[in-house]
């Protein structure tokens, strides 16, 4: 068994490491009195002047296969980057990547939808869940109805990530009522000018969902992403994508958190003593270091089940879930460690607390996590034993 990164992945992850230190860290006061001041933290026109700088130095299409133009990394790769990037919170991603479930698109889609979309000219988002059904998505009602070579859409979504900027969107529709998420419900890509419209939803995050409302919007029939009524497996596919993904960026936060709350422990001088001297305050810093530590491997692990075309789905669940829990306790810690410094709006942890939290709701919640975990455990999918048996 060899833990150690190979002299690529240190190279790229060296490279991201001065990136965000030399390119995004700076503007962190920027973003935070900006978003003091109600306004955007980063502009859409400044994250993309980022990614063509970045993309100078070949950092577009993290995943995005090389035929289209992207770096084709792996996933092991990928979580070492976004680790990176979280350490950050200035809201960046590279440029260059597409929604997996895009590269499902026949010929003529992808020239209207994926190539556009990784080239950064069209915004997509992905819409599943309505008021009424979200970790229950096999109960969405959303309908579209065929007229003769047309197809009608009605009904609403909510909480669609990207919802107010996308000029395009994957939605899912129920097509046939009796087989509902079995072999019933079907994706469509819908352009904004067919006639949907969306509405900021406001949250305790720095940026917020939309609702998107659909009211006889008419389609063709060769809107249909991949095949009519396999729209429920797209989604699952979407949604499983990069699990890991998301409690990989949480672990840079998580990292570069606890760096701030030793840096204070050791400055803050209370009843003649630095706090990093009492042991209330280093049992919470070791703490958290173990949980980072063991965060770490959870998400490396996933990744590299991905990488090895192994069934990766146990572990990006329990990675997902344990980087849910556990980054929200440090944050929580690192803020404690702070006191009431790390309570204002000065510090950028309280915003790091705010954001964190919704990693335990979306994409999956923590109870849903659990639900599939415990599943695989009691069918036999998995073992106790994890992917080594
Ligand atoms: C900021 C943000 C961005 C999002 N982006 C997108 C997006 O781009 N596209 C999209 O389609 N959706 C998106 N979502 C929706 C997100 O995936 C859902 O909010 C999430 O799946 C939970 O669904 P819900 O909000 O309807 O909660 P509910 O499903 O109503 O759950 C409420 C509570 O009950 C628990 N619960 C539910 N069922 C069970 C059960 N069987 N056993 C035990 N506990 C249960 C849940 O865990 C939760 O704690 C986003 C949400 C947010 C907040």
């Amino acid at each position: 068994m060899d833990l150690t990164l190979t002299d690529e992945e240190r190279e790229i992850r060296e490279w991201v490491r001065t990136f965000v230190t030399r390119e995004l860290m700076p503007l962190e006061p920027r973003v935070l009195e900006r978003e003091r001041n109600g306004e955007r933290g980063i502009g859409l026109d400044e994250v993309k002047a980022l990614q063509d700088k970045a993309r100078q130095s070949g950092f577009f299409g993290i995943q995005t296969p090389e035929e289209y133009g992207g770096m084709g990394l792996g996933a092991v790769m990928h979580a070492l980057i976004e680790a990176e990037l979280g350490r950050s919170f200035v809201q960046f991603k590279f440029g260059g990547d597409a929604d997996n479930i895009l590269f499902e698109a026949n010929a003529e889609q992808k020239d209207t939808y994926l190539r556009p979309t990784i080239d950064g000219t069209r915004r997509s988002c992905f819409a599943i869940t309505e008021p009424g059904a979200g970790s229950d998505a096999r109960n969405i009602r959303t309908a579209a109805v065929r007229e003769g070579d047309e197809w009608v859409i009605n009904g609403e979504k909510t909480f669609i990530t990207g919802g107010d900027v996308a000029d395009f969107c994957m939605v899912f529709a129920v097509t046939d009522k009796e087989k509902g998420a079995d072999g019933g419900v079907t994706c469509f890509l819908v352009d904004r000018d067919a006639g949907w419209t969306s509405a900021t939803i406001p949250t305790m995050g720095e940026w917020g969902p939309a609702s998107l409302s659909f009211e006889d919007v008419r389609v063709p029939h060769s809107a249909i992403l991949g095949e009519e009524g396999r729209g429920f497996e797209l989604a699952m596919r979407w949604i499983g994508k990069g699990r890991y993904l998301l409690p990989a960026r949480a672990l840079g936060a998580c990292e570069r958190l606890v760096e701030m709350a030793m840096e204070q422990a050791k400055n803050r001088v209370t009843f003649g003593e630095p706090i990093a001297n009492r042991q209330a305050i280093q049992w919470m810093i070791a703490d958290s270091a173990v949980e980072i530590e063991a965060l770490r491997w959870l998400v490396l692990s996933a990744a590299w089940q991905v990488d090895h075309d192994l069934d990766s789905r146990q572990g990006q669940s329990m990675a997902k879930l344990y980087g849910g829990v556990h980054a929200n306790q440090i944050v929580d810690r690192v803020l404690q460690i702070h006191g009431g410094m790390g309570y204002t709006r000065e510090l950028p942890i309280e915003r790091w607390y705010r954001e964190l939290r919704l990693l335990r709701i979306y994409e999956g919640t923590d109870e849903i996590q659990r639900r599939t975990i415990a599943r695989n455990l009691l069918s036999g999918r998995a073992s106790v034993r994890g992917h080594l048996g």
